[in-house]
C-alpha cells in the first residue's frame, strides 16, 4: 500500500525574517515499511525558535537543513505499520520526524508515550511542551545552571511561552519571586493570574525599565536568558553580586541582519556574574530525572500551560513565522492529524 505524504521543504534561505516563499509543499508517495522500519503518522508538529537557525547557510549549533530537505521538528505520532519488534501498531513515540505527515523509522530516537501514564493528566501534545523539550530546557537551564534558592529573584522572558512559562513556575515551586518579561497585556495578565509569577512587564511599555526597576527593588538573582537585545540589557544592569544567567536563547536576534551590541556588558565583571550558554540536547543524562519531575508537576496542575495550535501541516510556516514574531501565545503547536 503506498500512503501519500504531505511534507513542507526548506526552499530558499531567507535573509532576515523568514517568508511563505522560503518554503515549499510537497506531496510524495511513501514506500511500505521494509524490516528493520516502522511508519509514523505524526499527530502533532513542534515548531520552535532554533528552526530558524537550521534555515541558515552558515554554522549553528546545530546541523543546517539542506534545501529541497524537509524541514527538522519534533514531532507525536502514531505507529501505523511496524516491522521492528519493539514498537508495535498504536503505539504513540515522540521522535524528530520533521515537518511531514508521515515518516519512516529505524526506531532510532524514537521515545514511546504512554498516554494513560499519570492517569492520563499528560495530554499527548503535552510531550512536545512542558513534558518534552522545551520543559527540560526550563528545568535544566533554571535548576542546574541557575541553582535559584528560595528567597532570590528570578527573571525570564518570552515569559507565556513554552520554555519561560515552566521557568517561572519551577522559580515559584523552588521559594522564589518570579518576574516575567512578556509581549502585551494579555499574555502579561496570564503570566500573572494563571501561572502565578509575580509580575509580569510588557516589554512594548514606553515605561519599561521604570516598571522593571520598581519590579526588582532587590535586584535579580538569576536571569534566565531566552531573548537578548535590549532586554539583556536592561536586566544585566540589575542584576545583584554573584547572580547566575543560563543563556538559552536570543530569539529577538534570529531574524536581525545586524547583531545588537550589548552595553551592559561590564555588569558581568561587576556583578561578579555566572554566565553559561547551553544546549539541552547535550545533557541527555538529565532528561529522565527532568521529565519525571515536570510530568508530575502538570498532572497535578502546579506547572500549567497554553497552547497555539495550528491545523494542517500547510499551516506550519505561516505559524513558525508568526511565533518569531510573537503572535503565538503559548507552546506552538501543529495538529497534523
Ligand atoms: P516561545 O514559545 O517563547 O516563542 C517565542 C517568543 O519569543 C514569542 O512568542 C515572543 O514572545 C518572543 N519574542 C520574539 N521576538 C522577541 C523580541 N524581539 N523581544 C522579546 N521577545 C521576543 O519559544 P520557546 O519557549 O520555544 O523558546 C524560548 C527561547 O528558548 C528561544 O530563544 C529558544 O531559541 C530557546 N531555546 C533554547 C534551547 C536550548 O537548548 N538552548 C532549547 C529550546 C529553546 P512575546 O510576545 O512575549 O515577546
Amino acid at each position: 500500500m503506498t500512503t501519500t505524504n504531505k511534507q513542507v521543504l526548506l526552499a530558499a534561505r531567507p535573509h532576515g525574517a523568514p517568508r511563505e516563499a522560503d518554503f515549499r509543499i510537497a506531496s510524495t508517495e511513501l514506500r511500505d515499511a521494509e524490516d528493520g522500519e516502522v511508519l509514523v503518522k505524526n499527530l502533532f508538529l513542534s515548531l520552535d525558535p532554533y528552526m530558524r537557525g537550521r534555515m541558515n547557510e552558515g554554522k549553528s549549533y546545530a546541523a543546517r537543513v539542506e534545501l529541497d530537505q524537509v524541514m527538522v521538528g519534533g514531532t507525536v505520532g502514531e505507529i501505523v505499520a511496524s516491522r521492528l519488534p519493539l514498537l508495535k501498531v498504536g503505539e504513540v513515540v515522540v521522535g524528530f520526524l520533521g515537518w511531514q505527515e508521515y515518516a519512516l523509522s529505524k526506531g532510532e530516537g524514537l521515545m514511546k508515550v504512554d498516554a494513560h501514564a499519570h492517569g492520563g493528566k499528560v495530554p499527548l501534545s503535552a510531550y512536545l511542551g512542558p513534558v518534552g523539550m522545551p520543559g527540560v530546557t526550563a528545568w535544566y537551564g533554571l535548576l542546574d545552571i541557575g541553582e535559584p534558592k528560595a528567597g532570590e529573584t528570578v527573571v525570564v522572558a518570552a515569559a507565556s511561552g513554552a520554555v519561560g512559562s515552566v521557568v517561572g513556575q519551577l522559580a515559584k515551586i523552588h521559594g522564589c519571586r518570579a518576574i516575567g518579561i512578556a509581549g502585551g497585556k494579555d499574555k502579561c495578565d496570564y503570566v500573572v493570574n494563571e501561572l502565578g509569577f509575580d509580575a509580569c512587564l510588557d516589554h512594548r511599555d514606553p515605561s519599561l525599565k521604570e516598571r522593571f526597576r520598581e519590579a526588582t527593588a532587590s535586584g535579580v538573582d538569576v536571569y534566565f536568558e531566552n531573548v537578548g537585545g535590549a532586554i539583556l540589557d536592561m536586566v544585566l544592569a540589575r542584576l545583584n553580586p554573584f547572580a547566575r544567567i543560563p543563556l538559552c536563547g536570543l530569539v529577538s536576534q534570529y531574524n536581525a541582519t545586524e547583531p545588537y551590541g550589548v552595553k551592559s556588558f561590564g555588569a558581568l565583571l561587576a556583578s561578579r556574574v555566572t554566565l553559561q550558554g547551553f544546549i539541552v540536547s547535550e545533557h541527555m543524562d538529565r532528561w529522565p530525572a527532568a521529565l519525571a519531575e515536570l510530568a508530575a508537576h502538570v498532572a497535578e496542575g502546579r506547572i500549567k500551560y497554553r497552547e497555539s495550535i495550528a491545523e494542517g501541516i500547510e499551516s506550519a510556516p505561516g505559524a513558525f513565522i508568526g511565533m518569531l514574531e510573537g503572535k503565538n501565545f503559548g507552546k506552538q503547536l501543529v495538529k497534523i492529524a
